[in-house]
């Protein structure tokens, strides 16, 4: 229907026939003179047409024509100084699609801002301004990356069932739901499976996935519905061999997003890309840093998110650290498959944020009895992980992964809520749109 989009209108192509396909943005009636701006995926373009030049129906659609209105319009190219990109269309023909109806929703052009939940409401609506629609085109580009990267990086894309029995690490909270005449729950993560494939050969293998967790959380960095990139790898020394993977795949991520140049520009973004390999703080040394400014936590607690909070802050004012591992914690803190250091450590990492947590990960436990024991420390049933707990018999290799939040990736990366780049998001209280 279009032969171009308004960004492909350039000074170069004046006095060519054109055709443009999108919406009704504003219109501007100065008598003789009328304008309208047309919006489609990529920009904006000015339609003016005049009396005694242009056909007398187009401007009597351009009058009677209602916002946000799905029109195509032909015409030639112009330059003209006072248009917004110094140039615009004259109407030779104009097409109304679809009457768009009045009066909207919200409003599109920013004049007013509307609060989250209108927004969210009209999402498909709040998604025709530039500096929303922006936001997921970046998000695109850095999935995109990542799947690129790993590929190249020889890992195997898996996709592992959304639909399972029973939990899989226990700890967060199920989603039931009924699965014919049996309960079953959606997956929280795939964390049972990709280490499953470890057993089969794959050896390196990644998913770009949901986790679908039953929190009932109301914070600005959690939602009930997540997108996360989770990645197992075989044959490791040491969890320090999934860091490596971990580091160069998000500043790979981080990278990409910085030369999204359009749309930081459209959202008003810069993006520093950290400089490899990130620094490493242990749990221990975290928590003397944070004691030294006065928050104490007794050894074995999580960092809170308080605590996450101002370590990132602390980092990022004194280091310039935006992005770090921590490493080290505490094994009574993390899930049965993580691998003892010693006695009370943990062979673990947490990638943090600018104060916000993006990822975990670890090296997992590859011995079947001591996985056993574990699983029975956590007071979880060995009987209920037989399908899984089968691949550690028969030929397991050493093996370590973790899980990257996307969201909250996209989240820090533009200083952002969650529910800012995640198109429709899920939360205790939001289950539409
Ligand atoms: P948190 O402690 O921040 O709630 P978690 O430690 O429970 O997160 P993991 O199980 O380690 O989360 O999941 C790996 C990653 O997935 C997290 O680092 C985070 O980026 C993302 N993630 C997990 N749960 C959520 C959630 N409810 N909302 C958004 N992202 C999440
Ligand atoms: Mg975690």
């Amino acid at each position: 229907m279009r032969s171009h989009y308004s960004s492909q209108v350039k000074p170069e192509l004046e006095g060519e026939d054109v055709i443009l396909c999108g919406w009704v943005h504003e219109k501007r009636d100065l008598g003789k003179l009328k304008f309208l701006v047309l919006r489609d995926r990529e920009g904006f373009i000015q339609v003016t047409a005049k009396k005694g030049v242009t056909r007398d129906d187009i401007l009597e659609d351009i009058n009677s024509l209602s916002r946000e209105s799905v029109i195509q319009v032909k015409g030639k190219i112009k330059l003209s100084k006072k248009a917004p990109n110094g140039l615009e269309i004259n109407p030779s023909n104009l097409k109304v699609i679809n009457e768009s109806g009045s009066p909207l929703p919200m409003d599109v052009t920013q004049k007013v801002d509307a609060d989250m939940d209108t927004r969210l409401n009209n999402r498909f609506m709040d998604l025709r301004k530039p500096e929303i629609s922006s936001i997921f085109r970046l998000r695109s580009a850095v999935i995109n990356r990542s799947r690129e990267y790993l590929t190249g990086e020889d890992f195997i894309e898996m996709c592992s069932p959304k639909i399972i029995a029973s939990a899989s690490e226990g700890g967060t909270d199920l989603f039931p739901i009924s699965y014919f005449d049996r309960e079953a729950f959606l997956a929280q993560s795939p964390q049972l499976y990709k280490q499953m494939l470890m057993a089969s050969g794959l050896d390196k293998v990644f998913e770009t996935t949901t986790y679908f967790r039953a929190e009932e959380h109301d914070t600005r960095r959690h939602l009930n519905e997540v997108s996360a990139i989770d990645l197992e790898m075989a044959f490791i020394e040491s969890e320090e061999d999934v860091m490596r993977v971990l580091e160069n795949l998000t500043v790979e991520m981080i990278k990409t997003a910085s030369s999204c140049k359009k749309e930081l520009e459209t959202i008003n973004r810069e993006i520093k890309v950290p400089r490899l390999p990130l620094n490493r703080f242990t749990y221990d040394e975290c928590l003397n840093l944070l004691a030294q400014e006065g928050k104490e936590i007794p050894w074995g607690e999580d960092i809170d998110t308080e605590g996450e909070k101002l370590l990132g802050k602390l980092l990022q004012e004194k280091q310039g650290i935006e992005l770090y591992f921590i490493t080290g914690y505490p094994l009574e803190s993390k899930p049965f498959y993580t691998m003892p250091d010693g006695g009370k450590y943990s062979k673990s990492f947490d990638l943090g944020f600018k104060g916000v947590e993006v990822s975990s990960g670890s090296q997992r436990i590859h011995s079947h009895d001591l996985l056993v024991e574990r699983i029975r420390h956590h007071n979880l049933d060995p009987e209920n992980f037989e399908y899984y707990l089968k691949c550690f018999q028969y030929g397991m290799p050493p093996h370590g992964g973790f899980g990257l939040g996307v969201d909250r990736l996209m989240m820090q990366l533009l200083d952002l809520s969650i529910r800012d780049v995640v198109m429709f998001p899920r939360d205790r209280h939001r289950l539409t749109p």
